[in-house]
Order: C-alpha cells, then structure tokens, then sequence
C-alpha cells in the first residue's frame, strides 16, 4: 500500500490485499466473534492492548473485517485512524459520550440529523451537559454561543434535513480560541466532496449507511481524527456502549467504498442537473441546492465543497392532497427514508408535524426555518440513473398534479 495514491486508486486498494491463508485476492470476510488467544504473556498483553490494532480477542472490541475498512476509511478522509461503528448514530452517541462530562458545554446545530438532535436536546441535558443549540450556518451566532467551558463544537455540512452550508474553517478557528474539538458530520458530502480535517476541523463523523455504502442494503458509521482519541472513543464509546458494527457490513460497506468516486460525480452532475430543471420549472416555488447560485451560503459551498453532491430539497405546492398525488404518480423515484443509495429516493416532509417530529426547536427559533417549510418541502436524495430518466419521471409526475 502506498500513501502516494491517488485518492480514486485508494477507494480500490487501500485495506485491500491478497489473504495470507488462500491467496485469495480479495481480503476475507471473517464473521468469527472470537480469536483464539495466545499463551505467552507478552503476547496475551499485546492482543488486549489498543497499541497492536491487528490482534483481535473479541469482534465487539475490533475484527479483521471492521479493521479494513477502517483503514481503508482513515486513507480516505486523510486520517490517522478511523473507528467503524454499528450506524451513523452509533459513531455520533460514541463520539458525544466519550468527549462530554456532565458540566461540560457542547455548541450544536440546531436543524441537524433528527437523532443527533434528541441525542442532543433530551438525553445529554440527562447527564448535566450543557447544550446550545444554534445556527451555526450564523457565525455571529456560533460566536455568541461559545464559552471558556465549550467542549465541543458540533456541526453537520451540508445539513439534513434543510440544507444549510456551515463554514467549517471559520468555526473550527473560533471553537478553537476557547479550546473546544470541531466535530463535523460530513455524511451530505459523501466523503468525496468535502475534507474537514484539511479545513481545520478535529473529527469527522459519517453515517456510512449513505453515500459510503451507497447500495442501500447495510447500516454503519464511521468517526475519523487523531489516534488518541480514536482509541478512547473506541473503548468508552464502542466497546463500553456496544454500537460495533458487524464484520458483515463492513464487508459491504468496503465493497461500497470501490466506486465512491465514480458514484458521486454522478449524484453530483445529476444533481445539478435536476435542480436547474426544478428551479425552471413554473410549478416549483422553491429549491435549495448548495450548487445553485441561489442557495444562500452557495459561496461558502463552493468555497469549501469540489462538488455539491446528491441531496437537495424543493417544494411545488401547499396543498397537502397535492403533495401526495406527486409521490404516489412517481415512476421511477421511490418515497422512503434514508439517502445517499444507488437509486433515488424522496421524502416528504409535511411543515405541520416536521417541528414535532423531526427537529425539535423552541418555538422562538422556528421562525426562518418555518419560511423556508412552509406546507411542506421535499428531501431529494438524486441516485446515479440517468438524469434524464428522472427529469422524465418529475415532469409527468408534476403535470399531472392540478
Ligand atoms: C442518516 C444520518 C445520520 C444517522 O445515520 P444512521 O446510519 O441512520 O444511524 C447521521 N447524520 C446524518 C447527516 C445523516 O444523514
């Protein structure tokens, strides 16, 4: 394996190599929980000791599997190491609860994934951590937040559900003043997009269920940052907490992993394509793409983004019965959760339930988030078809709305 590699070259190689055991030319997927032990004492120390990451005892603690991909995630993102966890939530709860103290303060992204949110707004207020949840899209707002005690500052860029840029090196030079570790949840970037470790940022968080995958068929999660605190999130927050992921994933996510390049130049051409399209279109009154000049922090997404990946939002219409016509005339694009797969996804996301249920503000700070709900806006995950079949599907599927 060589660091020199070109990034595309890395997707192939890196974590690869032929099995020792066969030959075979594809590392193996071992699926064993346990690893016979050895009878010497130096050798018993080692393989319990984090220092040798390729003696293994126990797959909750680390399996040869996870451990390629780790390796091949840290070359990836440009990392000293890399810890796999179970889903994306499993590598952020890891991450969170290894870092934060009970009297410690985290600053966070107030419209952020909805599991990070109430990880955020219910259960760590639990355990004495202080939370503010701001926009960190505002850096006068981040600024305001941060405090000598600020542990953590934690962002997500681009931002689910809404899209929002935040300026990764600005905030990481901020949170650093007071001494607090930037966490980025990198996951909308796909990895490829967008490298905050280069930008300033300590940690970087994905949920490799995603673009990462990218086949929709496993779960799994990935932190990335320095050695040390790798091996701390991985004995407090994996080991202790138990979010490892199954060497089975692994395997898939790593396969995943080969054309991750490939695949998001073509979420992010489609993507550009299909929001010009949208933004064209007379029925559609809104569109929210880091790619359009439109976008109000598009600047910042070109700034620090080399392409602006596969996830948008728009809305076409208040009417609620409307709404479901589009979804339920769509051909090809399918109306589900999750994102970042092989095939396009959609979701509707009603404004009369979303503050309940997907993003829990205080009633004051709802106010530009409700402009931009309005009834109700569309979460586009743009799959690697060909964009003109789905610019064909939206378009009959919107003519056919009255
Ligand atoms: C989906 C998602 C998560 C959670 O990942 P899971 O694999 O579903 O647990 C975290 N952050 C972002 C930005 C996501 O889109």
């Amino acid at each position: 394996m060589s660091k020199s590699w070109r990034f595309d070259t890395q997707c192939v190689h890196s974590g690869e190599g032929v099995d020792g055991d066969t030959r075979a030319i594809r590392r193996p997927l071992h699926m064993a929980n346990s690893f016979e032990l050895p009878t010497d004492f130096e050798e018993l120390f080692k393989t319990f000791s984090w220092e040798h990451a390729d003696k293994y005892h126990y797959t909750r603690e680390q399996s040869p599997t996870p451990r390629y991909l780790e390796e091949r995630l840290a070359t990836l993102e440009g990392s000293d190491d890399c810890i796999a966890a179970a889903s994306g939530m499993g590598a952020v709860a890891a991450t969170l609860f290894t870092l934060l103290n009970a009297g410690d303060h985290i600053v966070a992204s107030e419209v952020c994934y909805t599991g990070t949110q109430k990880l955020l707004a219910y259960h760590f207020p639990r355990f004495g951590v202080d939370v503010s949840l701001v926009d960190t899209s505002d850096l006068s707002e981040l600024k305001a937040a941060l405090r000598p005690d600020t542990k953590v500052v934690y962002i997500e860029t681009p931002g689910n559900p809404l899209m929002n840029i935040s300026d990764i090196e600005a905030i990481s030079k901020l949170a650093h003043v007071v001494g607090a570790t930037v966490i980025v949840d990198s996951t909308w970037s796909g990895l490829v997009t967008q490298k905050p470790l280069e930008l300033g940022a300590d940690v970087v968080i994905h949920s490799a269920t995603k673009y990462l995958n990218g086949h929709g068929d496993a779960l799994g999660g990935a932190v990335l940052g320095e050695k040390k605190l790798m091996d701390q999130i991985r004995e407090y927050g994996i080991v202790h907490l138990g979010a490892c992921i199954s060497p089975f994933n692994a395997w898939q996510i790593m396969r995943g992993l080969v054309t991750l390049p490939l695949r998001m130049e073509k979420h992010s051409d489609n993507a550009m394509k299909i929001a010009k399209y949208l933004e064209s279109h007379p029925k559609v009154k809104m569109v929210l793409y880091p790619g359009l000049e439109s976008h109000p922090m598009h600047k910042i997404a070109k700034r620090q983004m080399t392409a602006f990946s596969g996830m948008m939002n728009f809305a076409f219409e208040d009417d609620l019965q409307k709404n479901f016509d589009f979804l339920r005339n769509l051909k090809l694009i399918t109306h589900a959760v999750s994102l970042g797969h092989d095939q396009s996804l959609i979701l509707y996301m009603p404004g009369a339930f979303f503050f309940d249920e997907w993003v829990m503000l205080a009633e004051e700070r709802q106010g530009k988030y409700r402009d931009i709900m309005g009834a109700g806006v569309y979460r586009f995950s743009i799959g690697i078809e060909n964009s003109d079949d789905l610019i064909e599907d939206l378009d009959q599927a919107l003519k056919s709305v009255n």
